[in-house]
């Protein structure tokens, strides 16, 4: 990847961070609000809200713009996490956020769908 193109992924990716962090700050003062006017407590961060954080899409997402932006800083953006190969810059252009090649992705959407028997048959057909 050019310094050029990683400039500009780096520009798209802190956008995009920036963006995410003021939805999620409004999302959040929001939530706080109702909670408070509904059920007149002080709103705390427990267990429970950790849990369904880490399901939300939105946090999901601003972890992975984090995780890239730190692939961008490293130099190591459009490499992929698993077999260290190039990913394709279409693929990097589509999806920044991107840690697998297409062929690494496949393998671990098959190995996520297969169960552990099938996953040694896969790894002997390999
Ligand atoms: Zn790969």
């Amino acid at each position: 990847m050019t310094t050029s193109e990683s400039n500009s992924y780096r520009t798209v990716l802190e956008a995009r961070q920036t963006e995410l962090r003021q939805l999620l700050r409004n999302r959040e003062g929001m939530a706080s609000e109702n909670s408070a006017d509904a059920l007149g407590e002080v709103p705390s961060v427990g267990k429970h809200e950790l849990a369904i954080r880490h399901r939300d899409p939105g946090f999901i997402l601003s972890q992975s713009v984090r995780e890239s932006l730190r692939l961008v800083y490293e130099g190591s953006l459009g490499v992929c996490t698993r077999c260290e190969e190039g990913i394709c810059a279409t693929r990097v252009a589509a999806l920044p956020c991107t840690e697998l090649c297409s062929r690494c992705k496949v393998i671990a959407e098959r190995n996520q769908s297969k169960s552990a028997n099938d996953l040694d048959e896969l790894l002997l057909s390999a």
